[in-house]
């Protein structure tokens, strides 16, 4: 089995703060050793910045100077040993976007063209939704995935629900679409977490129409029949998902739950996203999305509530207590209006804490981890609600234990070898001090500052560059312009041997 050696300038083992100078070696996929030096009394590490264009060593190790006798915490803030390749910056474990729409991509920069709301957003997020055909979208997320691993991301959750042909007609292969998302993420080298969305009607009361019949199965046991198909992999894992309650009727809410725990699968929902959906649900109900969830047994430590910005005291004790995950998508938050939800009063009472880039407006997991406190400071006037370690953990264990990869996000021993390199060579990192640099990188870096990024011990970003894909920009541009372009929408055929018709762009409920 190959083995390799890298050696880390700095790396985050899961502490308080980084470590200098830190072997991981690498045998097949997993994380074979770790060596971390003590650093000397007075660390001089070496932070001279380097050109951006300057790549890791992949494959060849650089040749580097022999330290083999000096003691190891010389060593550790020398420089790389020979036969290593070196990662130049701060090494943290590969980043978890534990909520993600593909498709949404397509919308960047259309949705900010005119004024509107969260539901003119969504007419034209429906819009580009009537036009997927399984080949254009695997097209569409394989350029965005790509995107994705540039920013760090190692695992993907993706929230599908875009199952069907036009009209709702089920593909020759009934999983066409959420098989193309598997793929994609194989091209672009990330584990993916399909999260199979059960997508029942249009609202409360309002029936499935235009480009909605498309996500619509007949019932949750026809959802939970054709999710019974989909297959993992090496670097795919199945999950489910409620869309939310406004979309799935309480009837139905029991047989999704059940499905994903016999399947010790993951189960995701968007909960309490606006203040509509929530007086819509006690309108019908007389409870709470929450409760009404937690009655039907969708609480628990395998679910993320998606959002949870509207929450009740109650509902905050019922997440918490139930150790539910909540995932906060905080860029995507602020572009809808939706508010800010209490990420602190969650985790106090229990709620672990996940992160994603939802609709892809941005997609920079950093931005994101920023976000959870910065817009808890901008709520309470109050500033330090988190520490920069605990949202790094919101973006790597926490987040890969909310997809259901429990083993990987950590640096440790046998874990699995997915890491990211974060660059101190940009205007953004120059001068990060070497005691705060976990801060440093969650306050003060981008995506752009990402230059390594290794999953299942396969380099897939090299000098920010990607391997598999050479030049995702133009893959991005093209599969975009395909899907948006006035037209026919792509034909339905390809994987699925099926065909679209014309859709309208101005669909609504
Ligand atoms: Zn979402």
């Amino acid at each position: 089995m190959p083995v390799t050696r890298y050696y880390a300038d700095h790396a985050w083992l899961g502490g308080g703060r980084t470590v200098a100078g830190v072997i991981i070696e690498v045998t097949g996929d997993r994380i074979s050793a770790l060596h971390p030096t003590t650093p000397p009394p007075h660390p001089a590490p070496d932070l001279t910045p380097r050109p951006a264009s300057q790549p890791a060593s992949h494959p060849t190790p650089q040749p580097a100077p022999d330290l083999s006798g000096l003691p190891a915490a010389r060593r550790g803030t020398t420089g790389p040993p020979p036969g290593t390749v070196h990662l130049r910056g701060v090494t943290l474990p590969g980043l978890a976007n534990a909520h993600s729409h593909a498709f949404h991509r397509a919308l960047r920069g259309r949705t900010q063209r005119e004024r509107g709301t969260f539901w003119t957003w969504r007419e034209q997020m429906y819009g580009v939704a009537a036009r997927l055909t399984p080949d254009g979208y695997h097209a569409l997320a394989r350029a965005v995935y790509a995107e994705m691993a540039l920013a760090g991301v190692t695992c993907v959750g993706e929230f599908h629900y875009v199952h069907h042909d036009t009209g709702g007609r089920p593909y020759a292969s009934p999983n066409a679409m959420g098989e193309a998302l598997v793929a994609a993420a194989a091209d672009a080298g990330l584990r993916i977490t399909l999260l199979d969305t059960c997508y029942l009607r249009g609202g409360i009361g309002a029936a499935l129409e235009g480009p909605q019949l498309r996500f619509g199965d007949r019932d949750a046991e026809a959802w939970a029949e054709r999710a019974a198909g989909l297959r993992g992999g090496g670097h795919a894992r199945i999950g489910a998902a409620v869309h939310s309650v406004r979309a799935v009727p309480a009837d139905q809410l029991a047989t999704v739950a059940g499905w994903a725990r016999e399947r010790g699968a993951p189960l995701h929902f968007h909960l309490s996203e606006q203040v509509a959906e929530n007086e819509a649900c006690l309108a019908e109900y007389g409870r709470t999305p929450a409760a009404l969830l937690a009655e039907h047994g969708a609480l628990g430590p395998l679910s993320s509530a998606v959002h949870a910005t509207h929450l009740t005291s109650r509902d905050i004790a019922l997440l918490g207590g139930s150790r539910t995950t909540v995932c906060l998508c905080p860029t995507t938050e602020r572009d809808l209006a939706d508010g800010i939800g209490p990420a602190r009063s969650l985790a106090d009472a229990g709620a672990l804490l996940s992160l994603g880039s939802d609709s892809n407006a941005i997609v920079d997991l950093l931005e994101e981890a920023r976000g959870v406190e910065l817009d808890e400071r901008l709520a309470t006037r109050h500033r330090g609600h988190w520490l920069a370690a605990d949202l790094l953990r919101a973006a790597t264990s926490d987040g890969h234990a909310s997809l259901g990869w429990p083993e990987t996000g950590r640096l440790e021993v046998g874990a699995p070898a997915d890491f990211v390199t974060v660059g101190l060579d940009s205007v953004r990192m120059a001068g990060a001090p070497v005691d705060a640099l976990l801060e440093s990188v969650v306050f003060g870096a981008t995506a752009a500052d990402v230059r390594e990024v290794v999953v299942a011990g396969r380099p897939i970003v090299s000098a920010g560059h990607h391997l598999l894909i050479e030049n995702v920009p133009a893959a991005l541009s093209a599969a975009i312009t395909s899907l948006t372009t006035s037209g026919p929408p792509a034909s339905g055929a390809g994987r699925s041997g099926g065909t679209a018709s014309i859709p309208t762009e101005d669909a609504h409920e």
